[in-house]
């Protein structure tokens, strides 16, 4: 029997049974069994949600000065540092990470918000110089109302990296997150409760994505979607949404580069590459799933790769002493294991891993083991295809001309890093990456003044920075003849 009740959709500033939705069961992926029962909306519940989200734009939001904004959005993040414990154990036991990452991560989160609530006074225009005659100045506005679907991989950051600038803006929100990991943003819904929010500024209808999130992309109520997913999903949501031409932004996949040159301090790369194509298990967008290797430190790196993935501990997730835990759910891990097969079948040598995990305590969860092809060729589907398991891809190359064509030669463009003691070639290689970020002799640093977002096919817009107002704000030019006739 599942021990936790979500049973409720956050809409309007009360909590509200599904009018067209249901009540389900949310799985535990270290066991496959129930563990809470969450509350589904269907269109009807998302209209609700919409006019609500409409309503407090037209009503108390816009009414409400911006530094009063701010001011709310500090107490809000206030309230969530004191529930940290609170959220981990809810989103690690939905989604499968490991505690103690999500300990970490959402640790960060009280910063993100206090970063936002910062900008809500700040979204001001300029003034155009022009001739006597005239006085031309920009305003800057809320889009309006707002649907953010996320995914299940990261359900507390993706709806923080939205909702924060969001609201910052002078939007209101209706909040879909993931139908395998709805729980967590239940949670942050009840804290926006406490907060003491006007009722309909944040609305939360956790559903299906071919039922509540269509719903929501397709409705003439909504003025903009903040999507983080999919390319594939992406693109049928640009579609959908054509007829209402509504904004878009999107946060979608990645298959980044991790260059290890030959001159690096190598124990120092070898440790961050390995952390990082295995942490989320595999699951989070920017990791290092493409290790690139100078040929005179390969085989040493190929190695440390082997070694590494015997040290990680695999276990329950829940368990503070785990680094991985299992995959978010059971599609995910036959993807995975799916991919082990592809690799093996395109010639590519497997070095370590590459097996399901079902010894005792952890049988009938989705574990699998930290993996590691070596000798893999760029086009391969490994190299080229985003797994989201806990597969590193290894790829010898010989200098910057080969390491840079790699690198560049997938669809994708979020992240990429590179290790190298040259400064001139890490200026070199860095500047010549198509991808929204490029770390240096580090990786996966982020935070909530880094602008985060992907170019070619891995989205639009960015996330964080100052830059993350600019999709929630529309630029309103005024020009004011100042003599009284005809300009
Ligand atoms: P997904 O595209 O399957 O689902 C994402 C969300 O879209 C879910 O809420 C889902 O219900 C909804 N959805 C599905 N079909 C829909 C439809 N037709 N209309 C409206 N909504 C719909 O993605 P996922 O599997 O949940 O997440 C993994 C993907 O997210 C990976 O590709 C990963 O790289 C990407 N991601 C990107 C970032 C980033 O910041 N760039 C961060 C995290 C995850």
């Amino acid at each position: 029997m599942p021990q936790f009740r979500f049973d409720r959709l956050f809409i309007g500033g009360a909590w509200v049974a599904p009018i067209d939705g249901g009540v389900r069961d949310s799985v535990d992926p270290a066991t496959g069994q129930p563990w809470a029962l969450v509350a589904y909306g269907g269109a009807q519940d998302v209209d609700r949600a919409v006019a609500a989200a409409r309503a407090a734009f037209e009503g108390p939001w816009r009414k409400m000065a911006p530094w009063e904004r701010a001011g709310l959005l500090r107490k809000f993040a206030e309230l969530y540092a004191t529930q940290i414990e609170a959220l981990a154990q809810v989103e690690s036991r939905d989604n499968g990470r490991a505690i103690r990452e999500s300990r970490g991560d959402i640790g960060l989160h009280p910063q993100y918000w206090h970063w936002f609530a910062s900008l809500a006074d700040k979204c001001d225009g300029r003034t155009i110089p022009m001739d006597d005659s005239v006085h031309a100045f920009t305003s800057r506005l809320p889009v309006g109302v707002v649907g953010t679907i996320t995914p299940w991989n990261v359900p507390l950051m993706a709806a923080t990296w939205k909702l924060g600038p969001a609201l910052a803006a002078g939007c209101t929100v209706v909040l879909k997150p993931a139908e395998q990991t709805p729980a967590s943003s239940l949670a942050l819904a009840a804290l926006f409760e406490r907060a003491g929010f006007p009722p309909g500024v944040v609305n939360v209808v956790p559903g299906d994505g071919p039922v509540a999130g269509a719903h929501l992309v397709a409705h003439p109520g909504v003025d903009k979607i903040a999507f983080t997913g999919e390319g594939a999903t992406a693109k049928t949501i640009l579609k959908a949404g054509a007829d209402t031409l509504k904004r878009f932004s999107f946060e979608l996949g990645g298959k980044a580069p991790h260059i290890i040159f030959a001159d690096a301090d190598i124990e120092n790369a070898v440790n961050a590459a390995t952390g990082s194509a295995w942490a989320l298990c595999g699951q989070s967008c920017a990791l290092g799933s493409r290790v690139l290797v100078e040929r005179p430190v390969y085989d040493r790196v190929v190695d440390a790769f082997r070694r590494n993935a015997g040290r990680v501990r695999v276990g329950n997730q829940m368990d503070p002493a785990t680094h991985m835990g299992p995959q978010a759910h059971a599609e995910q891990l036959a993807k995975t294991l799916s991919y082990v097969d592809i690799g093996r079948d395109e010639g590519a040598e497997l070095v370590a891993g590459g097996a399901r995990i079902e010894r005792d305590g952890l049988a009938g969860g989705y574990f699998v083991e930290p993996t590691v092809f070596a000798g893999v060729a760029p086009q391969m589907r490994i190299a080229q295809e985003e797994i989201f398991g806990p597969i590193a891809a290894i790829i010898p190359f010989d200098g910057e001309e080969e390491a840079v064509a790699i690198a560049n030669g997938t669809p994708y463009g979020l992240a990429a890093g590179l290790w190298s003691n040259d400064v001139g070639r890490a200026h070199r290689v860095a500047n010549r990456i198509h991808a929204g970020m490029v770390w240096v002799n580090t990786y996966r640093y982020i935070r909530w003044s880094t602008p985060y977002g992907g170019v070619k096919t891995s989205g639009w817009g960015r996330e964080n920075g100052v830059e993350a107002l600019d999709s929630y704000l529309e630029t309103r030019t005024t020009v004011i003849s100042t003599t009284g006739k005809f300009a």
